[in-house]
C-alpha cells in the first residue's frame, strides 16, 4: 500500500525514468543523491553510471525494496540507503542530485541544495508542474514571485520536459516537470538572510508598489530593531528620534524603486534596493 501523504507516486514510464537519469550526464566518477528512491525505478538506471548512489528515503518499506532489488547483485556495494527525512538529513558531499520529489519537500529541498557548503554540479527534480514553472518565471510573467527572484540568483534553472500524470502509478492530481538546476559558482556575495528578508517584504503583494510593502508598522518596528543593533554593533551613536519610515522612503526615492511593482523587478533591481538599503544602515536579517 503506497503512503499517499508521501507523495508515493511511482515513475512507470521507463523511457521517462532513462530520459531523467540521462539529463544528468553522470560520469563514471560521479556520487549521485537521490532522494526518495521510493521501488528504485531511478536508483537501478542512475547505479548503471554512477561510481556510488546515495539514496535518502523516510519509508522503511520502500528503503527495503530499493535495497533488495540490488540484492546479489555487482550494484549493490555502490548503493548507499540513508533512512529517514532527507531535508533533516546530515548529507555527505555528492556530485549530481536526482528526484521524483515528494511534492510537499520541493521548497524546502530547492533551498537545501542551494545552500549546501560545496552544492551539486547539477540537480535534475522533478516537481509539480506549476511549482517548476515559479522556479523559472521571469519579471512579469504571471507566475514570478518570490521563489522565482530568490532560486535564480543562487542558480540557473531551465525547464526540461513535460511529465504527464498517467505515467505515474498511482497517478498524482496534476501534471508535473523536470528542471535541471545549477547552482552558481562562485556564490554571489550577498547574504542569503538578508536577500531573502528584503523579497519577502517586497512579495508580500507581488502587483502592488514597493513602497507599500513597507507601510506596514510591523515590518518598520523590525527595520528599526535591526538599524539600532547595526548602530551598536559599529559603535554608532543613536540619536533618540529615529524616524525609520523616513529613512525608508528616502531610499525608496533615490533607487527610483518604491513606485515599482516586486512582479515586474528583476534581480538587479533588488540588488540594487538591497545595496541602497545597507548603505543606509538598513537590514533584514
Ligand atoms: N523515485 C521513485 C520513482 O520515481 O518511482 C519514487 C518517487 S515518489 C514521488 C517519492 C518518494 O520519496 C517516496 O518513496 C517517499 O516515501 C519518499 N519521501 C517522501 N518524503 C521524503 C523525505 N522527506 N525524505 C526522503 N524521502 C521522502
Amino acid at each position: 500500500k503506497m503512503n499517499t501523504g508521501l507523495g508515493q507516486h511511482m515513475l512507470k514510464n521507463p523511457l521517462i525514468a532513462q530520459g531523467i537519469v540521462d539529463k544528468a550526464d553522470i560520469k563514471p566518477s560521479d556520487i549521485v543523491l537521490e532522494v526518495g528512491p521510493g521501488t528504485g525505478n531511478l536508483t537501478v538506471r542512475i547505479l548503471e553510471k554512477a561510481r556510488k548512489v546515495i539514496a535518502a528515503e523516510m519509508d522503511p518499506r520502500m528503503a527495503a525494496e530499493v535495497t533488495k532489488r540490488v540484492q546479489g547483485k555487482p550494484e549493490q556495494k555502490k548503493l548507499e540507503v540513508i533512512l529517514g527525512d532527507v531535508i533533516k538529513a546530515d548529507l555527505p558531499y555528492f556530485d549530481v542530485c536526482i528526484s521524483n520529489t515528494p511534492y510537499q519537500i520541493s521548497s524546502p529541498l530547492v533551498f537545501k541544495l542551494l545552500n549546501m557548503p560545496r552544492p551539486p554540479r547539477v540537480s535534475i527534480l522533478m516537481f509539480q508542474r506549476e511549482f517548476a514553472l515559479r522556479l523559472v518565471a521571469k519579471p512579469g510573467e504571471e507566475l514570478y514571485c518570490r521563489l522565482s527572484v530568490n532560486v535564480q540568483m543562487w542558480a540557473t534553472v531551465t525547464h526540461i520536459m513535460k511529465v504527464g500524470k498517467n505515467n505515474f502509478r498511482p497517478p498524482p492530481q496534476v501534471e508535473s516537470s523536470v528542471v535541471r538546476i545549477e547552482v552558481k559558482n562562485p556564490r554571489p556575495p550577498i547574504d542569503f538572510e538578508e536577500w531573502d528578508g528584503l523579497l519577502r517584504i517586497c512579495f508580500v503583494r507581488k502587483n502592488r508598489t514597493i513602497s507599500a510593502g513597507f507601510k506596514s508598522q510591523a515590518v518598520l518596528d523590525i527595520l528599526e530593531k535591526n538599524y539600532k543593533a547595526y548602530c551598536s554593533q559599529n559603535d554608532m551613536m543613536i540619536t533618540d528620534e529615529i524616524n525609520i519610515s523616513a529613512m525608508v522612503d528616502k531610499v525608496l526615492k533615490d533607487t527610483e524603486l518604491g513606485d515599482k511593482r516586486a512582479g515586474k523587478c528583476d534581480e538587479a533591481d533588488f540588488m540594487k534596493l538591497l545595496y541602497a538599503f545597507h548603505m543606509a544602515g538598513i537590514h533584514f536579517a
